[in-house]
C-alpha cells in the first residue's frame, strides 16, 4: 500500500499552503496572527458570566459563615 502524499491544507490566516512545521499555518507569523485573533475574541466576552459567578460565590460564603 502506498502512503498517501502529504496534502498541504490552506493556511487559515492567509490561504497559502501550510508548512508542515507550522501546521495548519504556513508560517509562525500566521500562527501568531491567528492566536491574537482568538485571544481578542475570548477577552471580548461580556461580563454577564462573571456576574453570575460572583453571586454563586456569595451564596457559598453565606453557607460557610452560618
Ligand atoms: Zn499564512
Amino acid at each position: 500500500m502506498a502512503e498517501p502524499a502529504y496534502v498541504a491544507e490552506p493556511c487559515p490566516t492567509c490561504g497559502k499552503p501550510a508548512a508542515e512545521r507550522f501546521r495548519p499555518f504556513c508560517s509562525g507569523r500566521c500562527k501568531d496572527v491567528d492566536l491574537h485573533r482568538w485571544f481578542s475574541g475570548a477577552y471580548a466576552i461580556p461580563a454577564e458570566e462573571s456576574a453570575e459567578d460572583s453571586v454563586q460565590e456569595r451564596d457559598a460564603n453565606e453557607k460557610e459563615g452560618s
